[in-house]
């Protein structure tokens, strides 16, 4: 497991930690369960990001293979709140199939054993989609609420939707806030990155975007910025088409540096990375390039606190 401590948590390091007893429970953790992208790749599951604080955990898309991550999370690094039937918030940036396929293994899994319904939050579309995985699982749950076995909340299956069509706040509880903002990503209406405030941070998820300026003031200031990213390198190789779709929906390695530039964040993390023909570090390397700020290019279950 890779760590980083931004730098702005002196009190550990001054040996304040004993007199603060409260602050090492109540510190924000972001977890990435998925830095993946739609390219099937052995190492990453899809799009998901965790930030975790105070024993709750908030996550951000459910892309394939994310739910293992959770439950590795949970049970490799120790982290509880991400075992998949403790997770009760779960927000959508947009319905791309590489955010979203995890979500009826989320709510499938282990369900009849769930004490709280998951909350889901999500655009427009969001409601529909639930519906569809309720169809799917609708044999499971029938028998198992048939079955002589104990269900612990009997309408686990089925989770809280609720739909938003415009930015704003969408949840604020337990000192937790989630404001969604609008995004441009290609033909989606409907795209949205999410800024998290907690007592002790504030991160802001691009989800997928092409170069943005709200990202950009979201961002200024902020402790982590979690941002998506396409390699220059990796798409001057692409056909003239390819090249077009991906300006036109995601950010190129030289224009996201140009946005830290301007917002500064303590700590910028490359997630959703694509890069086709160029390595994958060639995304960090392309940054770092022009952007001399902390930047690190996450792996799945990596932890930023
Ligand atoms: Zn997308
Ligand atoms: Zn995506």
């Amino acid at each position: 497991m890779k760590s980083k401590k931004a730098p702005f948590f002196l009190a550990a390091l001054l040996g304040l930690a004993a007199s603060l007893p409260m602050a090492a429970h109540a510190e924000t953790k972001v977890v990435m369960l998925g830095t993946g992208t739609p390219v099937p790749d052995s190492d990453r599951a899809g799009a998901s990001v965790a930030v975790v604080h105070d024993g709750e955990a908030y996550v951000f898309d459910m892309g394939a293979g994310a739910n293992k991550r959770a439950i590795q999370a949970a049970q490799r690094l120790g982290i509880e709140p991400l075992y998949p039937t403790h997770i009760k918030y779960l927000f959508f940036t947009h319905l791309h199939s590489d955010h979203i396929l995890d979500y009826p293994e989320l709510l499938g899994t282990y369900w009849w054993r769930r004490a709280d319904q998951l909350n889901v939050f999500g655009p427009v579309g969001t409601q529909a989609m639930s519906e569809g995985v309720y169809t799917m699982l609708a044999d499971d749950t029938e028998t198992r609420l048939k079955d002589k076995s104990p269900v612990t909340n009997r309408n686990a299956h089925r989770a809280i939707v609720q739909e938003f069509d415009a930015p704003g706040v969408v949840f604020e509880d337990n000192g937790v806030r989630v404001e969604a903002f609008p995004v441009t990503h290609g033909d989606w209406d409907k795209a949205y990155g999410y800024k998290v405030t907690t007592p002790d941070k504030t991160i802001v998820i691009s989800g997928d975007t092409s170069l943005n300026d709200e990202v950009r003031k979201q961002a200024k200031g902020a402790d982590i910025l979690v941002h998506e990213a396409i390699s220059h390198t990796g798409w001057e190789k692409l056909s003239s088409d390819w090249q077009a779709y991906h300006q036109y929906a995601h950010t190129l390695t030289n224009e996201l540096a140009d946005l830290a530039n301007d917002a500064q964040p303590q700590l910028l993390v490359l997630y959703h990375v694509l890069h086709y023909s160029a390595p994958v570090t060639s995304v960090l390397d392309e940054v770092k390039a022009r952007y001399d700020g902390n930047v690190v290019l996450a792996d799945d279950l990596d932890v930023f606190e």
